[in-house]
């Protein structure tokens, strides 16, 4: 083994946990460095409580001397707490957090200083934004963008900063983040549900969109990381052959959980603990080394800032226990990769699950409603939900080799299956006396309150109804949920909307009672919306065919998948629903069509280094034994040496020939990035880049591989695959 590599595994087992002392019970941590409701009451006056509630539960604004109060309090808050600093923090279209801090610190006339936090500083800020991806929506000379409080989600600590959440927008008003899109779309769902539910129960005044976002990853030593560029600059290995033994004899899922990890997700739980966060379950992933946390499901946009917020504090607490956490999708070859399952629901003040079959057949004709329209927006929009998903990395998880395909179908199990065919039957317009009667009471009626347990079987679909939520299942481990979150409320809410108008139609030019006018538009969706719903093994090849007969789409890529987020369609939705309007959809897909090229081209670059820099003078060096050996065996054997240098010959001209591949084709991928470079259609480039630079990086990785398995063990630079994934 290299020095290298020796030193890098020795320093990992040697590594002790970091232990850290509880004392504690969990619960009485939780939210215990949040500026909750709990605390804003026990701090703010009756008006400032009243007015930030208000701003949560209704979305109303905030006045200027009530925000100069609750900044007051705010910051009073934090100081008791020993932090000096507050920062604005967001979600810039990096996919990532980002945060700028201010001291409290102010000096006053005298010459004396005070700790102070204004409303107004509270309010809104202007960090300097021209390095963040705005997809052309701001020029860089007036690169202005404001970031604003988001009061739904409540500011919090971490280390001595106070974080409060804030949308960012531009000076023109334009999203130029993740949150600001979320929030209409949350709002559009709330609205249209609303209405909907106003059907079946007039006291329904607010719905909630639920999010519980299951997070997998790897842990890596950081010291093994560190000796391989590749996971550094990428987050992935870019080459390395598989071990001897991987997961195949499945004895890690759900196995013992290895001491130091153990003590890292002890450490990481209780930071979620104080930050509010309410995670539960943690438990060992399929592959060696990778594992999965999740919380109690929350209110989707505050979902999606703890899991934003989980990822960053899970690197911090990493470095601690010297770590390092993988997010990538695929970060090795062979084993499985990451996913980050987006459980979704609705749910009404009225303390209904909107998703979970009632008691009543009225209540559960409520249920179909909910049920039916979703099948029917991830039917009408399949494309676009592929799309939202689609990045550099989860293009390695869907469509790739050994991964599911990138086609979105909807599983809902034998019950449901059953309910929907008696549905595709209902009459045309009035129904007899009779039909009514058994619709209620032997179709809607029966129902079984409690679906759990017949619905959760098949883990290969993409969109899965598991009880009382759909399980989004493709969205990538790396992906910040408000993507997803985003694109489900507003097709729902679309369709709802859809719904409504339709109901009501036949309600008054047919005049058909409410409950027919509903058993008539769900009979035509579920006739409309048949062909997404898939209940088979989603991950064979029969699927792929009987998926094209459907006229499901079936890109493998991200700038395939992309071009449904640009479509009329898309475009028409997102406005109809108020989410996003045209520059603010085109702008995203600029910046994820040129986020996708980056990643082949960094990837492309870091491998042409390695294979050139550490894989060939490697072989090159071990060639160079071989081939004095080959000399020292003629010197013995003269003409005969051929008979006992047979297999260093073979092995000698083997090299060569893997080594002759490789720098050829380093040179052809330099040059074709460098084709692509020149093209400024974004799509075109990327496309490029995908078809031709892309699988070059393949035919390298082939060959560098195979030269790890002949090369002297003790030779070779890089960290293998049985070390990075077999040390805890
Ligand atoms: P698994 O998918 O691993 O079998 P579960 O189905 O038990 O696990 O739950 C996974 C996630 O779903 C958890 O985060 C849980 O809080 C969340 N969840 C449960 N009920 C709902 C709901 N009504 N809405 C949204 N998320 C939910
Ligand atoms: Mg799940």
């Amino acid at each position: 083994m290299s020095t290298l590599r020796f030193f890098a595994i020795k320093e990992t087992l040697n590594r002790k946990p970091v232990e850290i002392l509880e004392g504690k019970r969990r619960s009485e941590l939780f939210g215990e460095n949040v500026f909750n409701k709990e605390t804003m009451r026990q701090s703010l006056t009756k008006d400032a409580y009243e007015s930030v509630n208000s701003a949560i539960e209704k979305g109303t604004k905030i006045d200027r001397n009530i925000a100069n109060q609750i900044a007051q309090s705010m910051k009073d808050w934090a100081l008791s707490k020993g932090v000096t600093h507050y920062s604005h923090w967001f979600q810039p279209l990096t996919g990532t957090t980002a945060e700028k801090h201010d001291a409290f610190f102010e000096t006053i006339d005298d010459g004396g200083a005070i700790e102070k936090l204004g409303g107004s500083q509270l309010v809104q800020q202007e960090p300097d934004a021209s390095s963040f991806p705005n997809g052309g929506i701001r020029n860089t000379f007036e690169a202005r963008g404001y970031s604003a409080w988001d009061p739904t989600s409540p500011a919090f600590i971490f280390g001595t900063t106070m974080y409060v959440p804030t949308v960012f927008v531009s000076y023109t008003g334009e999203a130029l983040d993740n949150k600001t899109p979320l929030l209409r779309a949350l709002n559009a769902i709330d609205n249209a549900s609303v209405a909907v539910c106003k059907y079946f129960d007039k006291n329904v005044k607010k719905v909630n969109a639920s999010l519980g976002w299951e997070q997998e990853y790897f842990l890596i030593d950081s010291a093994l990381v560190s000796s391989r560029p590749d996971i550094l600059l990428t987050g992935r290995t870019l080459l390395g052959h598989s071990s001897a033994k991987g997961q195949q004899l499945d004895d890690h899922y759900f196995g013992t959980i290895p001491t130091r990890a153990t003590a890292y997700m002890r450490d990481l739980e209780i930071e979620c603990m104080l930050l509010g966060i309410p995670v539960k379950t943690r438990h060992n992933e399929v592959a060696p080394n990778q594992f999965e946390l999740a919380p109690i499901y929350e209110e989707a946009n505050l979902a999606v800032d703890h899991n934003s917020l989980l990822m960053d504090v899970m690197n911090k607490v990493a470095e601690r226990h010297n770590f390092k956490v993988l997010f990538h999708e695929k970060p090795f070859k062979g084993v499985n990769g990451s996913g980050k399952h987006n459980n979704w629901s609705l749910s009404t003040n009225t303390g209904i699950n909107l998703l979970s079959p009632g008691k009543t057949p009225m209540s559960n004709l409520q249920f179909l409603t909910f049920f039916i329209n979703t099948i029917k927006a991830v039917h009408d929009n399949e494309e676009l939900v592929r799309a939202t998903i689609a990045s550099a990395s989860n293009d390695h998880r869907l469509g790739a080799n050994e991964a599911p395909p990138a086609i979105i179908s909807v599983f809902i199990g034998e019950q449901l299956t059953s309910v929907l065919k008696e549905l595709e039957n209902v009459t045309n317009g009035k129904l007899s006396p009779k039909e009514k009667t058994d619709l209620k009471l032997n179709v809607v009626g029966k129902i079984p309150e409690i679906l759990l347990d017949n619905t959760d079987r098949n883990r290969t679909s993409p969109f899965a109804f598991t009880g009382n939520k759909f399980e989004f299942r493709a969205v990538g481990s790396m992906a910040n949920c408000a993507n997803p979150m985003t694109l489900i409320n507003s097709i729902v809410a679309k369709q709802l909307m859809d719904f409504k108008v339709e109901v009501d139609a036949l309600i008054s030019k047919k005049e058909l009672k409410k409950d027919e006018a509903i058993f008539n538009v769900l009979r035509e969706y579920i006739k409309k919306s048949s062909n997404i719903l898939f209940e088979g093994n989603g991950y064979g090849e029969a699927w792929e065919i009987e998926a094209a007969k459907r006229g499901l789409s079936n890109n493998k890529t991200t700038p395939e998948a992309l071009k449904a987020k640009i479509s009329d369609k898309t475009i028409a939705m997102y406005k109809s629903v108020g989410v996003m309007n045209r520059v603010e959809v085109q702008s995203r897909y600029d910046i994820e069509m040129e986020d996708y090229i980056l990643r082949v081209q960094i990837e492309g670059r870091v491998l042409g280094d390695l294979a050139r820099n550490h894989v060939v003078p490697t072989a090159i060096k071990y060639q160079n034994t071989l081939i004095s050996n080959v000399q020292g065996l003629k010197a013995i054997y003269e003409d005969d040496f051929k008979r006992v240098a047979h297999a260093q010959l073979e092995l000698i001209e083997d090299i060569s020939e893997r080594v002759d591949i490789i720098n050829t084709t380093v040179t052809k991928m330099i040059n074709k990035r460098k084709d692509a470079n020149t093209i400024d259609d974004l799509e075109r480039k990327a496309t490029v880049y995908c078809k031709e630079v892309k699988p070059m990086l393949d035919e390298i990785r082939y060959h560098c591989d195979k030269l790890e398995l002949l090369v002297d063990d003790e030779l070779w630079p890089l960290t293998k695959y049985r070390e990075l994934l077999f040390t805890t």
